[in-house]
């Protein structure tokens, strides 16, 4: 069967400001001009995205608007979250997670000010971020905060979300939106590197309640075993949950593609 044509915008947008939201957290807000309000018409907050990180290069390069699409002048491409999209305010938003400057993504947020560029790649998609339904159960890691802030602010009054998320700190913590009733359960990893107690956490949990659709995103062992347990443990349905990876321990995202590609052409 064809699949839709999606359409797909790319654009280069300047920061506006720089927050660190939490210790662990940066909230990136860019402006949009009135050109770029028409070319992400239909792109939508929750969304993800294709970040193009200058280089040296391009920061200092005249005509950026255009060299930064040649891989010349970028130094790497990321998948984020489009957080929010605000067409009144005219901003788009971005939370990053601070890890460090080992990745291109965190070391670009973590220097970033007022005046910087990134290029900014997105899909439109219509699809909502989950299906209808009564109790949901979301787990994921700190990457995947951002994503799950959008369904909840989405969700309706009668909606149940028991939540499992997993932060740095108590202090990387933060109000959550949403008009449906939240149970959350935050747990604690100042060293997501070092591996994760997120899946056994959640597995514990589906043993007391199974009426949920689940919806986990996290890294990518932690997601492998989650996946493995929804399967073949629980023997679930395929439409009662979906389970991503959204970054794989001690390898960047390019590399963690080719081991995927790899693995899917032996
Ligand atoms: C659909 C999708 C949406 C995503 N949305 C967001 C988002 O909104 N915000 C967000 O922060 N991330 C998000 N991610 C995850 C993000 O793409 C990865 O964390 C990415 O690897 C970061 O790129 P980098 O250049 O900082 O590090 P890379 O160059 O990819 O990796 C360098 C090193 O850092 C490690 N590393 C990568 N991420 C982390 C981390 N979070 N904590 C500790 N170590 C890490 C790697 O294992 C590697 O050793 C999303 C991923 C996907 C697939």
């Amino acid at each position: 069967m064809d699949k839709p044509i999606r359409n797909t915008a790319r654009s280069i947008f300047v920061v506006k400001e720089k927050i660190f939201i939490t210790p662990h957290y940066i909230r990136v807000i860019f402006k949009m001009s009135d050109e770029q309000l028409v070319l992400f018409q239909n792109m939508r907050s929750g969304s993800h995205n294709k970040i193009y990180i200058p280089s040296e290069k391009a920061m200092y390069c005249a005509d950026y608007e255009e060299s930064i699409w040649n891989s010349d002048f970028f130094t790497a491409v990321r998948t984020y979250t489009t957080r929010d999209i605000d067409f009144n305010a005219k901003t788009l938003q971005i939370d990053f997670v601070a890890h460090g400057d080992s990745g291109p993504a965190s070391k670009w947020a973590e220097n970033a000010k007022s005046g910087d560029f990134l290029g900014i790649a997105m899909k439109e998609s219509q699809k909502p971020l989950v299906p209808s339904a009564q109790n949901y159960f979301i787990v994921g890691d700190s990457t995947a905060i951002p994503v799950i802030s959008v369904i909840l602010e989405t969700l309706p009054s009668t909606a149940n979300v028991m939540l499992l998320l997993e932060v740095n700190s108590y202090r990387d913590t933060f109000v959550l939106h949403s008009k449906a009733n939240l149970n959350v359960r935050w747990i604690y990893n100042s060293s997501p590197l070092s591996g994760s107690k997120l899946a056994e956490e959640c597995i514990a949990l589906l043993a007391e309640e199974k009426q949920f659709y689940i919806y986990a995103a996290a890294e990518f062992e932690v997601i492998k075993k989650i996946r493995r347990h929804l399967k073949e443990a629980l023997q679930l349905e395929r439409d009662r949950y979906y389970t991503v990876s959204y970054w794989t321990r001690g390898i960047s995202e390019e590399e963690s593609n080719q081991e995927r590609q790899k693995q899917r052409m032996e």
